[in-house]
């Protein structure tokens, strides 16, 4: 479904993205995990046309994306959720959720996804007429996920959802992401830096080093692999 080819990326002298490759097939989740810095953002960035790479290609369905402009690329169903959320403080619930829909024109069928984003999420139902600002970092970030649902992705990008969070509600999350995958088939690209839960829900996973890919494998290959362990479970 994507498909990053050879990606360089620059901030000014800083050599961001070294050569980056890798894939996403349809219906999987994906990890990318890494320390602060890495590089993992940047590659969100890249695929949603946020920053611009200095060689390399981003394809996504066999299209050549590199070029489009953010908005186009989100038209085509790749949705990305930032880190930190950044929800409408100001705006209602329900308000922050329709404004994920503001590219379609389907006003029944944006009803029914109201609806399923309720069910998916019942705090947020609850809670619809609150202000976005006035909501916990758990129920924020349920609201980014919501919001981003509203715009039909076809592929889901996750920017360390888990950040700053009480571990139930992480799991809480994670059990989201992951009926999403099974129920819904929603092919996900998770960042974290949380690389325990990311490899276990993950299909597949690829390690990031100071802007290289240095490990890949099954989310289950690289729980067992000792590097990983080391220096991302925190194991001696
Ligand atoms: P984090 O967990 O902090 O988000 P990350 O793995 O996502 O880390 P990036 O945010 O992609 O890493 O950053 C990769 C490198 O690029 C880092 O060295 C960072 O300091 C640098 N960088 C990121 N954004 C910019 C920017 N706008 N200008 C200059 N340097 C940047």
């Amino acid at each position: 479904m994507l498909k990053i080819r050879d990606l360089d990326v620059f901030y000014g002298g800083i050599h961001a993205l070294k050569r980056i490759n890798f894939e996403i097939n349809e219906g999987q989740i994906v990890t990318l995990i890494g320390s602060n810095g890495a590089g993992k953002t940047t590659i969100l960035k890249v695929i949603s046309g946020i920053v611009k790479q200095k060689n390399g290609q981003v394809f996504f369905q066999e299209e050549d994306i590199s070029k489009l402009p953010s908005e186009k690329i989100v038209e085509l169903g790749v949705i990305h959720v930032p880190e930190g959320r950044k929800i409408f403080t100001a705006l209602n619930v329900e308000e922050n959720l329709l404004m994920g829909a503001y590219l379609r024109k389907d006003k029944k069928e944006i009803q029914e996804d109201l609806e399923n984003v309720y069910e998916l999420f019942p705090r947020l139902k609850e809670r619809r007429t609150q202000m976005g600002g006035t909501l916990s970092g758990g129920e924020q970030q349920m609201l980014a996920i919501g919001r981003a649902m509203m715009s039909k992705p076809k592929l889901l990008m996750l920017d360390e959802p888990s950040m700053g969070l009480a571990p139930i509600i992480v799991q809480e999350i994670y059990e989201t992401i992951k009926k999403l995958n099974e129920e819904r088939n929603l092919t996900v690209l998770l960042v974290e830096q949380n690389a325990n839960l990311a490899l276990q829900a993950a299909h597949y996973a690829y390690v990031i080093e100071t802007g290289e890919i240095v490990l890949e494998g099954s989310g289950k290959e690289l729980l067992g692999d000792d590097r990983v362990r080391k220096a991302y479970l925190g194991e001696e």
